[in-house]
């Protein structure tokens, strides 16, 4: 054996890691390829036109939108942990926006539709949602209420056997494409917690045009995750059957709130392998650049920046994969979320700053692809609920 071998010996490659099967490998396997050989070529015209729906339905095809939910409903009914190497896969995408539309459709939209919905509901919404052929968003975030879900504005008001809905949305990813929305409204406007209610919302009919009192008010440029599509909805007197209500009427806010772990999930995840993709796209860097007649990753300098990121994207894997073992066995373990959720986006929005920092000038280059990273993972200190509320959520369960 090998000296560098002994002293960092492989396990990855001789023993998978105690919560994945041979079966979750050979989907690794599987859907790592169909990333690297369908998506990633595509990665910087998507930058420009944000990446086609076509691709969620060959997904769908594939089997890689449904991989958690049953079999009768189109899934593969694989537990949570085939969604964990789902998010990882997506990583080699090299597009932050495409792999969170879909994480939207995997891990926010689909899992409260089958938790609380309706036979009906699922037949209307799972079914195709796994087949990649009905494409949904979420719809919290309004101008006027981000963190503070209870603020919202959005209304629905009770109209015979009718809903009436009136208020906007934003911040709102597949919003531009979406066929409908999961949406979070008040049905008791004097309340807070108690006055929300959560709606299947149809923002398409049968010829896929937009229902009327629906537009998409605006489409949003941002910093970074350029291929998402991310909007501003309009509902103007929307009217929706009383059949709309996903799960119980005012119990919105705890329905969300559940939804709300998946999202940290996924969204930990993706921060510890986007993280692991700018490292070994950066270790390449550092041993071909040289500079004073040496390659610069044998600068003890630069060495000690890899072993820093190294350590820290570990310990951030780790934590995530113990999390998702306690969420997977059935647990609710919301602080424990919120810390991974806090450590592993702090993680790599560090990481991205030392990546760029390693390229010199070239990280600063488009070509170079860490500069994009670097301004797609910022958002996961806000996304998904920002640093503070994560750190709110974590001080209070010490009776703070
Ligand atoms: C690219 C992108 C995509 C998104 N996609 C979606 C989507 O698909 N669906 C959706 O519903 N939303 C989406 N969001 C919205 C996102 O979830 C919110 O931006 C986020 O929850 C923060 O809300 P806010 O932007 O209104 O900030 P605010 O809530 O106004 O917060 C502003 C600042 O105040 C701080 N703050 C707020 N309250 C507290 C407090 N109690 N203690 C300490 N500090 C506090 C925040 O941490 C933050 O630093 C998206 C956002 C972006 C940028």
């Amino acid at each position: 054996m090998e000296a560098a071998t002994l002293i960092k010996p492989k396990h990855e490659a001789t023993r998978n890691h105690l919560l994945f099967t041979d079966e979750h490998e050979d989907l690794r396997e599987s859907m790592r390829g169909w990333v690297q050989k369908e998506l990633y070529p595509h990665r910087n015209e998507w930058e420009e036109a944000t990446w086609p729906s076509e691709v969620m339905r060959r997904a769908g095809e594939l089997g890689f939108l449904g991989l958690c939910f049953p079999e009768q409903y189109g899934g593969q009914g694989g537990d949570y942990y085939y969604s964990l190497v789902r998010a990882e896969c997506m990583s080699y995408s090299g597009s932050g926006g495409t792999n969170m539309g879909f994480a939207v459709q995997t891990d926010m939209v689909l899992p409260p539709v089958h938790l609380l919905g309706t036979e009906e509901q699922k037949q209307r919404y799972l079914v195709p949602g796994i087949k990649g052929q009905k494409i949904g968003c979420l719809g919290i975030t309004e101008p006027g209420a981000g963190s503070d879900v209870a603020g919202i504005r959005t209304k629905a008001v009770r109209d015979g056997d009718d809903y009436v809905i009136s208020g906007s949305k934003t911040f709102i990813t597949n919003g531009r494409r979406a066929d409908f929305i999961l949406l979070v409204a008040k049905t008791d406007p004097e309340a807070r917690h108690e006055g929300i209610t959560l709606f299947l919302v149809d923002l398409r009919d049968d010829e896929g045009d937009r229902v009327p009192g629906f537009t998409v008010a605006r489409e949003l440029e941002k910093m970074g995750m350029h291929a998402a599509d991310t909007c501003e909805l309009t509902f103007d007197e929307v009217r929706v059957p009383a059949e709309a209500v996903l799960g119980e009427i005012g119990k919105g806010f705890y329905h969300i709130s559940w939804e709300l772990q998946a999202e940290r999930m996924v969204a930990a995840a993706g921060c510890v392998a986007g993280a692991e993709r700018m490292f070994e796209r950066t270790l390449e860097y550092a041993k071909e650049r040289e500079a004073f007649g040496r390659p610069i990753g044998r600068f003890q300098a630069i060495r000690h920046k890899f072993a820093e990121m190294a350590t820290k994207i570990e310990a951030a894997k780790q934590f995530n994969y113990v999390t998702a073992w306690r969420y997977a066995n059935g647990e609710y373990p919301v602080s424990e979320i919120s810390e991974v959720k806090l450590f592993t986006s702090r993680m790599c929005c560090e990481v991205a700053d030392e990546c760029v920092q390693i390229l010199g000038g070239y990280g600063y280059m488009k070509e170079y692809e860490i500069e994009r990273a670097y301004r797609d993972v910022r958002l996961n200190r806000i996304g998904a609920g920002t640093d503070e509320i994560m750190l709110e959520v974590i001080g209070r369960s010490y009776g703070l």
